[in-house]
């Protein structure tokens, strides 16, 4: 039981970091050149939410649309891959760890 409290805390904590870190350095830092791949987030969703009070009403609905609400899912699909592989990474070595104190 403990182990598994201790795996979720841990995997919450790398998604959260995880997060924070493609938002702060890749969607802000990378986003604010205007020909950045990126830039949709700073020049469009932010200019949104500034405008309407922090709120972007294109995140209400979904629409079938390469709008700055859809750009993100790559963004979001990055993060979830790049956090796949690191739980699957450390799960690894805490099996060999666990089979290597047998
Ligand atoms: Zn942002």
């Amino acid at each position: 039981m403990f182990e598994a409290v201790l795996w979720f805390l841990l995997g919450a904590a790398v998604t959260n970091a995880g997060e924070w870190f493609m938002h702060k350095y890749i969607l802000h830092v990378l986003g604010k050149h205007k020909n950045s791949l990126w830039a949709y987030h700073w020049h469009e969703h932010h200019a949104v939410c500034d405008k309407n009070n922090m709120l972007d009403e294109g995140n209400r609905r979904l629409k079938l649309q390469w709008n700055p609400q859809n750009k993100e899912l790559p963004t979001l699909a990055r993060i979830l891959l790049s956090q796949l592989l690191f739980i699957q990474s450390l799960s690894n070595q805490f099996k060999n760890y666990n089979f290597n104190r047998r």
